[in-house]
């Protein structure tokens, strides 16, 4: 499946016990939501571009979620049978801006900000639980997580946000980043890689 400009990207913040902690934030009750805006949307290969309001623009790998139906009101079950496909996700944060704002619009919202792909895979939905995803900036890995480990499982957070607003076919729920975030500079190479699916791969540069 090649993967289309999605009509929305649905971001969840301190989905992983690890990451909340090192963010210093507690581990929310309910599925703490953010919106990406589809123009962040770069592919494999791509160049993730600095930009020259931030000094602190950090990785965030990923498991994409692309919805396959749509989702009103949905249960977990409802929500686990509607996914089409399984994505890496790239979910760049300027992570002082997202300290200095009342909110994350301009933190995550920046041109290039969201890496998508290389592919979109069809996966059983039974084997959610069983992903992984590991992100490495110049070959080192930086973050390993698990979707066994997410607070909120891959079904209740489609089937959490589908209580808000409807998802529709090609949507994108970026699912939340595991522990081990860290700065991009001018130069570097962040992948982002799910066996599953394969590696998304993106160079790092400033803005001209
Ligand atoms: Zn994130």
């Amino acid at each position: 499946m090649t993967i289309a400009r999605p009509g929305k990207i649905v971001g969840v913040g301190r989905n992983y016990v690890e990451h909340a902690a090192e963010l210093g934030g507690a581990v929310p009750k309910q599925p703490l939501l953010f919106l990406k805006p589809p123009s962040a949307v770069i592919g494999d290969g791509d160049a993730i571009v600095l930009p020259p309001e931030s000094a602190q623009v950090e990785h965030e790998g990923e498991i994409g979620v692309i919805i396959g139906r749509r989702l009103r009101r949905a249960s977990p079950a409802q929500a686990r049978a509607a996914i089409a496909g399984i994505t890496c996700v790239n979910d760049v944060t300027a992570r002082d801006l997202q300290q200095r704002d009342e909110q994350w619009t301009r933190a995550k919202g920046f041109d290039t900000f969201c890496p998508v792909g290389p592919r979109v895979v069809p996966l059983d939905p039974a084997r959610l639980e069983e992903l992984e995803v590991r992100c490495r900036v110049n070959g080192a890995v930086r973050q390993h997580g698990r979707a066994r480990d997410m607070v909120f499982a891959i079904p209740a957070l489609v089937a959490y946000i589908s209580q808000i607003m409807t998802l529709e076919p090609g949507d994108l729920v970026a699912t939340g980043t595991p522990a081990g975030v860290g700065p991009l500079k001018p130069g570097d190479v962040v992948e982002v890689e799910i066996a599953e699916v394969g590696v998304l791969r993106n160079p790092v540069v400033a803005a001209s």
